[in-house]
């Protein structure tokens, strides 16, 4: 069996070549072309330098160069460093200098802006690698990446082209070799650097592939971004090792991500459930948009039942929970297909099982197993942890001594073997010694038919120590105020979990990746108050 992602992709391109592996628009790609064009693309990046272990920042969007420059990547031993291509100046400029790339690939719009922003850094140069506005099948350079402005350190195109028929250097790769280096998401604090293996992103791929009976019959949709882990490896190297088409539409817009669904007759995608919820409340969405989907995943943050529920009706599909994390190279327990989720008795939907290979214990502050049905941190193991951080060793022997990773999350395994996150051990709320999780109060605001996104945090408080306070926005054509959430809460809830305040914004505070950041809420009222 392969144990790189690149020897998984070489034999897919010798089992099928003519199958299509990369979609855009009208545009297709045969798993025999792609692998040409990553090679010319190899040969081009070697003649910048690129060679085993270095690694190159990725700057794109949801577009077929993303998985090229992989690949391309994969053929020289080196890794990808995804990169947040919202990320400009200081906010892109503190991961460049952490993880030390040689080059970056970015958009022809952005490479120079790119270049101003790591000017003096490790990255000796910038490439553009295409255009960054396509958003529509009229527009000619759709996958013409020779007609992309070409940044002053070169273009894609012109690379691919100068290089055809190069040959590729051969070097060996194992499966302790660095595929990707991707950052953590930043909701608790600085984002750190995880190195996900060949060997690790090859058991995600796999292994989430056997969950779901993905093959290569199927059509995927990149809902998630493939800058982020969840995307790069569930929607990006998967279907590259399993075979099935890999769709792309640039950066995620509901109304073309909901025609991509239906037109390229996509059957599977995974998406942050915001995406979920923006395709829901878009005005032109049918059930027919979701006609061709066979099973639908969201990942990467906690997952209202109302949601799910209200999502099951309008489209006829259940959205069926993972759990993962940077460090797990995404997905590792999941709600198997066909398969709806318990919840448990304080609303919580399950995170479903582990995945073939992932072993999940649920242990005490003092790392002794808890007893079943209780609750603990939940504690990972297996093929697709990451062995650490990248030049981080104190964070990696705190966070995962000896290949056992501390989650960081609290969690309850029932007898049945489903999996409950009960929320993050750091978020929770001390109401005059009495624990509250705000994902229960949340997930009781959600019921509220006019709360489109909830949050909770506890704030400091003369009288209780600390206050349960919750922050909503509201859904297009509602209206509700702070007060009658109060009152909805009051009803559902005990009295030390209710919300004091219930706060209506705008937007509530996200990372790139969409995550709702409670630090930030937490942080604002504190300044407020002080
Ligand atoms: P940082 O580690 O930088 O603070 P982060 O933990 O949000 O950021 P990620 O690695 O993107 O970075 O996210 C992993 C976390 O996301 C998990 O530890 C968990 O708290 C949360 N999470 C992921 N999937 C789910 C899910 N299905 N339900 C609830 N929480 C989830
Ligand atoms: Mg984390």
């Amino acid at each position: 069996p392969a144990l790189t992602v690149r020897d998984a992709w070489d034999a897919r391109v010798a089992a099928a070549p003519d199958a299509t592996a990369l979609v855009y628009f009208d545009a297709r790609l045969s798993a025999r072309e792609t692998d040409r064009i990553a090679s010319s693309l190899a040969a081009a990046l070697a003649a910048r330098g690129v060679g085993k272990g270095d690694r190159v920042g990725i700057h794109l969007q949801n577009t077929p160069q993303f998985p090229l420059v992989l690949l391309a990547l994969w053929k020289l031993g080196a890794a990808g460093l995804l990169l947040n291509p919202m990320y400009f100046g200081r906010e892109l400029r503190q991961i460049v200098d952490d993880a030390e790339p040689i080059g970056i690939i970015a958009t022809d719009v952005d490479a120079e802006k790119v270049r101003t922003s790591v000017d003096g850094s490790s990255a000796g140069w910038v490439v553009s690698a295409c255009a960054a506005d396509l958003q529509s099948r009229d527009d000619p350079r759709v996958f013409s990446v020779d007609r992309v402005e070409p940044s002053p350190d070169g273009d894609l195109g012109a690379l691919i082209s100068e290089y055809t028929d190069s040959s590729v250097p051969s070097t060996e790769l194992t499966a302790t070799d660095v595929a990707l280096l991707t950052y953590t998401s930043g909701t608790t604090g600085p984002p750190k650097g995880a190195m996900n293996s060949h060997g690790n992103v090859l058991a995600v791929a796999t292994s989430f592939a056997e969950f779901g009976a993905i093959t290569a019959a199927d059509t995927v949709f990149s809902l998630a971004p493939l800058f982020h882990i969840t995307g790069v490896v569930l929607l990006g190297a998967l279907p590259l090792v399993t075979g099935a088409a890999l769709v792309c539409t640039g950066r995620f817009a509901v109304d073309v991500a909901l025609d991509a669904l239906r037109e390229h007759r996509v059957t599977y995608t995974i998406g942050s459930i915001t995406a979920f919820i923006a395709m829901m409340n878009s005005p032109v969405v049918t059930r027919d948009h979701f006609a061709s989907i066979r099973v639908l995943f969201s990942g990467g943050a906690p997952v209202s039942p109302s949601t799910v529920q209200r999502f099951q009706e309008l489209s006829g599909h259940y959205i069926h929970n993972a759990y993962g994390m940077t460090e797990t190279t995404s997905g590792v327990i999941a709600v198997p297909p066909g398969s709806a989720a318990p919840v448990d008795a304080h609303g919580t939907l399950s995170v479903g099982v582990p995945l073939p290979g992932v072993h999940a214990e649920v242990v005490a502050p003092d790392d002794t197993p808890v007893a079943p049905g209780a609750e603990g941190e939940l504690v990972l193991s297996g093929p697709q942890i990451v062995s650490g951080y990248w030049r981080n060793p104190e964070a990696t022997a705190a966070t995962m001594p000896e290949g056992r990773l501390h989650t960081g999350d609290s969690a309850v395994v029932d007898a049945d073997g489903w999996v409950y996150i009960v929320d993050r051990i750091k978020d929770q709320i001390n109401v005059s010694g009495y624990k509250v999780w705000p994902r229960e109060v949340e997930d009781v605001l959600y019921e509220h038919p006019a709360v489109l996104e909830a949050a909770v945090v506890g704030v400091a408080d003369d009288y209780q120590g600390e206050a349960v306070a919750a922050f909503v926005s509201v859904r297009d054509g509602h209206r509700v105020d702070g007060d009658e959430l109060v009152a909805f809460a009051r009803e559902r809830l005990a009295p030390y979990k209710r919300p004091k305040t219930v706060a209506v914004v705008d937007q509530l505070p996200k990372t790139q990746t969409g995550k709702i950041q409670r630090r930030v809420l937490r942080e604002q009222s504190t300044a407020k108050k002080g």
